[in-house]
């Protein structure tokens, strides 16, 4: 049972000052999996979690309402706990899902969010620490003779002895062609704020900047509130996901090399996907050996490539994503935006392949990755005040092997802003490891 209340009451109280042992910064899925490792753990401190939204646990991916959003990896691969790879399919049967071969379901991440969330509830039930949710952005840290100091953005404040940022995913960043659009009605910014999708109307064209998964949810999103438009979804290489095979595939030996990656997958035929993902649990070893120069190269040249390979659909998803692209409902191709304007309620954007006029222009890009260009406060302030430092490519903070920020290891980082030193680092198999191994580091 998910008891949100508990969380809002608590956070509804006034606070000026809370003094915690541990402060954990940002509410989503992977700021969640670490309070409920430190309670599992036998953790009897303070404990306080910062998070802008009122429901802990969920953050972006899992916070949509949409039960056509599902999970992109296998329930069987979607634990929250490193320690309990089948916890989540046990939840799931627990709930009552008694669907065949349930491991081998892509869920709704709606579902995912209960599931966190219920976790963590759970945690919290059994554990004896003092655990604070705290509503509210932070904005600065800083390292004072009484340990470390957090300021939200209301004024209050937070003095803990160890910090780990879990601060997830950014927005995703509008390229500047489309800047000139700012205030206009059919411009989306952020596909997943709520309501975002609200103001298309049943026949109204759409085109959707992107081609990846937000591209995917968008589509699921438009055709389950009845739209029934034509759907343009341009990005500069035009590459659409892959499909997941029907079943998981056995798993292979990972190869060493770039090389042999590739030689891999060309000998494998079908069996293309094992050997990509035999390579995720060295992903970060493999790409830590690269200079930045070469980092660079591959985010670059590589990376559309290698993510429609690596961020696959679930075969229903691909269906019906193909089945719109075969009736001409949806129109994807490649495209880079030269300029974009509104003129009398229309979107006229000029793409380098040609013209596209819409009633809705909707940002699909993606989270950016840019935490240089994204001028983070709370970022700015660690780097400023020596608590951080950002990767030479801007993709995150530099972490070692850890996930320690800095040499003391009163700091921590998880997630999605480790990636320029891990590359594979946003989704949960490598988040639970990094929860599970940071709340080991903290308890040390
Ligand atoms: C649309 C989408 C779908 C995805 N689907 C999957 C999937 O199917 N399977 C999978 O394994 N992974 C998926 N992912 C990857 C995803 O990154 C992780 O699974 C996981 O959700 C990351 O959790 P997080 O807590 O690190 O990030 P987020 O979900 O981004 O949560 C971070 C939270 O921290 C808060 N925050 C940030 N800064 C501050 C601050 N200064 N003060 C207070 N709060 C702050 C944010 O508001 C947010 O609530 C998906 C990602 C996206 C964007």
């Amino acid at each position: 049972m998910i008891k949100g209340d508990a969380f809002a009451q608590r956070m509804d109280r006034p606070m000026a000052e809370t003094l915690a042992d541990i402060a954990i910064l940002g509410g989503g899925a992977s700021g969640a999996v670490t309070a409920a490792n430190l309670m599992r753990k036998g953790f009897l401190g303070g404990l306080a979690i910062v998070s802008r939204e009122s429901a802990v646990g969920q953050g972006i991916a899992y916070g949509t309402r949409e039960m056509c959003h599902l999970l992109n990896v296998r329930a069987s691969n979607m634990s929250a706990f490193a320690d309990t790879p089948t916890d989540f399919v046990d939840w799931l049967t627990a709930s009552g899902c008694e669907v065949e071969g349930l491991a081998q379901t892509f869920q709704p991440r709606a579902v995912y969010g209960r599931y966190v969330r219920d976790r963590l509830e759970q945690a919290m039930h059994t554990s004896a620490c003092r655990f604070t949710p705290i509503h509210g952005e932070a904005v600065g840290i800083s390292r004072g003779e009484d340990g470390i100091r957090i300021e939200l953005a209301n004024g209050d404040s937070i003095v803990a002895k160890k910090v780990v940022l879990a601060l997830g995913n950014l927005a995703p960043y509008a390229p500047r062609e489309c800047q000139g659009l700012l205030g206009s009605d059919g411009w989306v910014p952020i596909p997943w704020a709520d309501g975002a999708l609200d103001r298309v109307e049943e026949t109204d064209d759409v085109l959707i900047l992107g081609t990846g998964l937000t591209m995917v949810d968008l589509v699921l999103s438009l055709r389950s509130q009845g739209h029934r438009g034509r759907i343009y979804a341009r990005s500069r290489h035009g590459l659409m996901p892959q499909r997941h095979a029907p079943a998981g595939a056995s798993p292979v030996e990972p190869p060493k090399t770039v090389k042999e990656l590739i030689d891999g997958c060309r000998e494998a035929g079908q069996g293309w996907r094992a050997v990509i993902d035999s390579i995720r649990a060295s992903t970060p070893h493999l790409w830590g050996e690269l200079s930045w120069k070469e980092r660079q190269r591959l985010l670059w040249r590589l990376m559309p490539y290698w993510n429609v390979a690596r961020h696959r659909m679930p075969p229903e998803v691909a269906d019906a994503i193909e089945g719109l692209v075969e009736r001409g409902t949806l129109d994807l191709g490649a495209g880079t935006v030269i300029s974009a304007t509104e003129t009398n309620g229309w979107i006229w954007v000029q793409f380098n392949s040609g013209p596209v006029r819409v009633k809705h222009f909707i940002n699909a890009t993606g989270p950016s990755c840019n935490w240089k260009q994204a001028k983070v406060p709370l970022v700015e302030s660690a780097v400023l005040n020596g608590l951080a430092e950002l990767d030479p490519l801007g993709q995150g903070v530099l972490v070692d092997e850890e996930g320690r920020t800095d040499p003391t290891g009163e700091i921590l980082a998880i997630g999605p802003i480790c990636r320029g030193c891990r590359l594979e680092t946003t989704a949960m198999p490598e988040i639970r490891v990094q929860a599970d191994r940071a709340a080991e580091l903290l308890l040390a």
